[in-house]
């Protein structure tokens, strides 16, 4: 069956116009998802939808909440494959989505939890939409309050283009969930022709690279993609790209100890971004079992940054949020029902 969250309002066929704003009204707003509770519908038009379409493909399946307050959710999609969308508390009553694209992934970095499995398959649009959704429904949010939303979960979202690229436009939708595109921020591994081509749609979101490595022999060990589009070929697809004038890039650097953490990889990031509005944010190697990378000290971390800081570089550290529940970066990872 056809899910409506898998249309933008132009694309529904249903008529007089005024109806499909009712009816997204209810789904976008009121966090309906039964045609049924949709009072102010003809009784024969609620009918034909129940018919055709199901609201929300998304089931909690399990609900974890850390001592950070960070909220994980793992959802059961309708081929009980599942994914895990992770709500982030900031700062005051801010909160920021963790939205996965994809159930697991083909670029298969050496340092990601969500790559051990594999690639499964593309989620749908409606599947990514509906992760936002549900963080606003199950945390009563009202209509109008404004999230952040990071497309960083599971999965490689340029990998997914299409459905992502209309998730982002339902996302910002008045008519939709109506979170503006400045709030919203795509992270990708570096595919460098889709980076280009995300430039043209003009979107304006917020890009985020996942850099990792500055010299292309290393990158590949990490990234393995990096053989196909090499650190320069990232870099010139990023400089095309539309920023907003007050907004920077992202460059998101996995500090693993030993390897990645010296002074003179320091020295090449400062060359590589120059002339670049950048801003580079650490993250610390989280590890899992089995493997072989380590986390860097905090004291090595801080002086990574110091060192980058005053070479002129803008560079913070992400603290990691939700540790105790596996919810932290590259840490989310298809599981059954039990967890596990
Ligand atoms: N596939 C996209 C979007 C996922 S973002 C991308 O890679 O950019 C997930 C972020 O978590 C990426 O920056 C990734 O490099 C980081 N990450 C993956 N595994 C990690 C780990 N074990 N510890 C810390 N961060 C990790
Ligand atoms: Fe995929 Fe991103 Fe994990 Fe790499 S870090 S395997 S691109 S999800």
């Amino acid at each position: 069956m056809k899910c409506i969250m898998d249309y933008l309002i132009d694309e529904l066929d249903i008529t007089p116009n005024f109806r499909k704003k009712q009816i997204f009204d209810w789904i976008y707003k009121k966090y309906v998802d039964d045609f049924e509770e949709m009072t102010n519908l003809p009784k024969e038009l609620k009918a034909k939808l129940s018919k055709e379409f199901i609201i929300n493909p998304l089931k909690i399946i399990r609900h974890e909440i850390a001592s950070d307050q960070t909220e994980k959710f793992l959802f059961e999609l309708s081929d009980k494959r599942t994914i895990e969308t992770v709500l982030i508390k900031m700062k005051e009553d801010k909160y920021t989505v963790c939205v996965s694209s994809q159930v697991g992934c083909k670029v298969g970095c050496s340092f990601c939890l969500t790559a051990k499995d594999g690639f499964v398959r593309n989620l749908s649009v409606a599947e990514i939409v509906a992760q936002v959704l549900m963080m606003k429904k199950v945390k009563n949010f009202a209509q109008n309050k404004s999230l952040n939303v990071v497309y960083m979960g599971m999965g490689e979202p340029l990998d997914n283009y299409d459905n992502v690229v209309k998730a982002i436009r339902i996302i910002q939708d008045e008519d939709g969930l109506n979170i503006s595109p400045r709030r919203q921020t795509l992270s990708t591994s570096g595919i460098a022709p889709k980076i280009t081509k995300l430039a043209k749609e003009d979107l304006g979101i917020n890009l985020a690279i996942s850099l990792h490595a500055v010299d292309d022999k290393l990158r590949e060990e990490l990234i393995p993609m990096n053989k196909a589009y090499n650190i320069q070929s990232v870099i010139d697809a990023v400089r095309q790209f539309p920023i907003n004038k007050r907004k920077k890039v992202l460059f998101e650097y996995l500090v693993i100890d030993g390897v990645n953490d010296d002074k003179k990889s320091a020295d090449k990031l400062v060359k590589l971004l120059n002339g670049i509005a950048a801003k580079v944010n650490l993250i610390y190697f989280n590890p899992y079992p089995g493997t072989t990378y380590k986390r860097p000290t905090t004291q090595k971390m801080e002086e990574f940054k110091n060192y980058l800081n005053k070479k002129g570089v803008i560079c913070t550290i992400r603290q990691s949020k939700g540790m105790d529940i596996s919810a932290a970066c590259g840490q989310l990872r298809q599981k059954d029902k039990d967890g596990l």
